[in-house]
C-alpha cells in the first residue's frame, strides 16, 4: 500500500516511552493496512482484546498510530478477555484480519524485568518480520 512507515522515534514521541506493546501495537496496523489493502484514518474499525491494564495496554497506541483510527473518532475499542487479539476491519473492502501472538514470543514478554530487557526486546521486535510475531489471519467477516 506504500503507507510510510511508522519510525520507532515517531512511536516513542507519541506514547512517550519505548516498549515491546507499543511496537506490537504499530506493527500489527501496519500489516493491518497492507493485507486488506486500505489508507490510514477512514474506513476502518479497530479492536483489541485482553489488553485493558499496563503494559499491554500500551498496544492500544501503537494501533491508533498506526492504523490513525482513534478514540477521538470512536474507530477503535478495547475489550476485556484472557488472551490478546487484534481485529483490523476494512469496510470499504468488507475484509478483516486478525492478530493473535506466537507463543514463544508471549513467553518472553512476561519474563521482561526491567526497562532495559523491555527495550531490547521492543528494538528486536521492531525489526522482526511480522509473520514471525503474529498468527495472521485474513478473511471476510
Ligand atoms: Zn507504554
Amino acid at each position: 500500500m506504500g503507507s510510510k512507515k511508522i519510525t520507532l522515534k515517531a512511536g516513542i514521541d507519541f506514547h512517550g516511552h519505548l516498549g515491546p506493546w507499543l511496537v506490537l501495537g504499530i506493527l500489527a496496523g501496519q500489516t493491518a493496512l497492507d493485507k486488506l489493502g486500505c489508507a490510514k484514518y477512514f474506513g476502518l474499525q479497530v479492536k483489541a482484546w485482553g489488553v485493558i491494564h499496563k503494559p499491554k495496554s500500551c498496544l492500544i497506541d501503537g494501533l491508533q498510530l498506526s492504523t490513525g483510527a482513534t478514540y477521538g473518532k470512536g474507530s477503535i475499542e478495547k475489550l476485556n478477555s484472557p488472551s490478546v487479539k487484534v481485529e483490523v476491519r476494512s469496510h470499504k473492502r468488507n475484509k478483516k484480519v486478525v492478530f493473535t501472538l506466537k507463543q514463544g514470543l508471549l513467553q518472553k514478554l512476561e519474563k521482561l524485568n526491567t526497562h532495559a530487557e523491555s527495550e531490547t526486546l521492543a528494538k528486536r521486535i521492531f525489526k522482526s518480520n511480522p509473520s514471525e510475531i503474529f498468527c495472521i489471519k485474513l478473511s471476510n467477516p
